[in-house]
């Protein structure tokens, strides 16, 4: 298979968001390309894998071979210890095998018609009257040009396609978790509980978690934000003396370090002849730093709108529109929303999350819910209850 010089779409990058982007276009009956740097779909993996029930169930079914582990529940540990278990009820979730799922994402999106080359260094964009109509690559030592109506950059966290189509793509640095996450072995945990550590000692500004990945195996990871990580203690540090203290046995398969924007998911990803989804819009849940099912449906909502206008022969700025003003009415507006209630979780201190964690702990086991976590959460700004309604409730 030869690259084409000319496809109606060309989409940057093959994460997930990518992925479903192309699976759209190419069901639509248009000609889209998806070219990826890496020599590998899905892998490096640089995530700790975790995705709800509905996250993924909305699009496919899931296959045996992308689940690592069913969750049931949640333990979270306040800074003194103190251990809440929280039964998942409408919450469940998985902790994916990304390098298989990501892999078979692209494959869904080749079998509806989609092309996808790896290897392919996208440079570039090609500019033309102010409108975006293709894309600059390396592909092996060739240098190639190929034109497209649209791009539509899905190139994750160190996405520059933006920024090279006019798009502002600048976060704040408080806005930037500083992560690190290790895949061991030789770990004995619960295999449906995710368990998530908070406080000033394990993870400043952000949180510590342990994934259960099957076989005695986990990711074990942590996100600060980027306003404690300048101050001296980086986030390896919290991590390693977490090992040391806690599973010094374990032995360290993988290593993946990165940062995770959370920001406002961006109001205008869009510019003439160009989209951006996933990571590279900001779509990532600015509370949790989980952006694996915002950025499909990021992906997804795209995909359809190119191939609307694809359809009316309009790849203006004005029309593409269509696309933030449907994605914020599905998720954008519950993103700002969880982004405020980060905010005023971020001015907790220690004192505060102990005094959350006994609220919480007094509450039935059975009748424990993440809203109720929440709830208690935002106790010193009452105003954010209504948020923490909305966010819940999905409206
Ligand atoms: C440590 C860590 C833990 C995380 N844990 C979770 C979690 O548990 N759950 C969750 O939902 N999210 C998690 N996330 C976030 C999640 O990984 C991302 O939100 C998700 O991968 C976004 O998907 P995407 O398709 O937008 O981008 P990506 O998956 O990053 O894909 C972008 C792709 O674009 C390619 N690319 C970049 N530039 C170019 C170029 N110039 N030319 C060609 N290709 C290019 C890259 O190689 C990459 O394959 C975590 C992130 C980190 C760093």
């Amino acid at each position: 298979m030869k690259i084409k010089s000319y496809y109606d779409v060309i989409v940057v990058g093959g994460g997930p968001s990518g992925s479903m982007a192309a699976y759209e276009i190419a069901k639509a009956g248009f000609s889209v390309c998806l070219f990826e740097k890496d020599r590998d779909i899905g892998y490096p993996v640089r995530c700790g894998e975790a995705i709800g029930y509905n996250g993924l169930n909305q699009y496919f079914k899931p296959k045996k071979s992308w689940i690592a582990s069913e969750i049931k529940g949640a333990t979270l540990v306040s800074p003194q210890n103190h251990k809440i278990d929280i039964e998942f009820k409408n919450e469940t979730g998985y902790i994916l095998n990304r390098r298989v799922f990501d892999y078979d994402l692209a494959k869904i999106a080749v079998n509806e018609g989609a092309e996808v080359f790896t290897r392919c260094y996208v440079n570039d964009l090609i500019i033309k009257d102010g409108f975006v109509n293709g894309v600059k690559l390396k592909y092996f030592s060739d240098v190639v040009e190929v034109k497209s109506k649209i791009v539509i950059g899905a190139d994750g966290i160190e996405s520059r396609i933006g920024r090279w189509g006019g798009i502002k793509t600048l976060v704040k640095m408080k806005d930037m978790e500083s992560c690190i996450q290790y895949s061991v072995s030789n770990i004995d945990i619960p295999q449906d509980k995710m368990i998530m550590f908070v406080g000033k000692e394990y993870a400043p500004g952000g949180y510590l978690w342990i994934f259960p990945k099957g076989e005695n195996s986990a990711n074990i990871g942590i996100g600060i934000s980027g306003k404690y990580s300048k101050k001296g203690k980086s986030a390896k540090s919290y991590l390693d003396d977490f090992l040391k203290k806690n599973y010094p046995n374990v032995s360290i398969l993988t290593t993946v370090c990165g940062g995770v924007s959370c920001p406002k998911p961006m109001s205008e990803p869009i510019n003439d002849g160009l989209m951006l989804v996933g990571d590279a819009a900001h779509q990532i849940n600015p509370m949790t730093g989980g952006g694996i099912a915002s950025g499909m449906r990021g992906g997804q909502i795209a995909g359809q709108i190119a191939a609307q206008s694809l359809h009316d022969k309009d790849y203006s700025k004005e029309y593409l529109m269509k696309y933030p003003q449907r994605l914020f009415k599905e998720f954008g507006n519950n993103h700002n929303r969880f982004y405020r209630i980060k905010e005023s979780i971020h001015q907790l201190n220690d004192e505060d999350l102990n005094y959350i964690a006994e609220k919480v702990s007094l509450i039935p086991e059975n009748k424990r819910t993440l809203s109720s976590v929440f709830k208690h959460a935002v106790y010193k700004k009452p105003s954010l209850i209504v948020d923490v309604f909305k966010v819940f409730a999905g409206i």
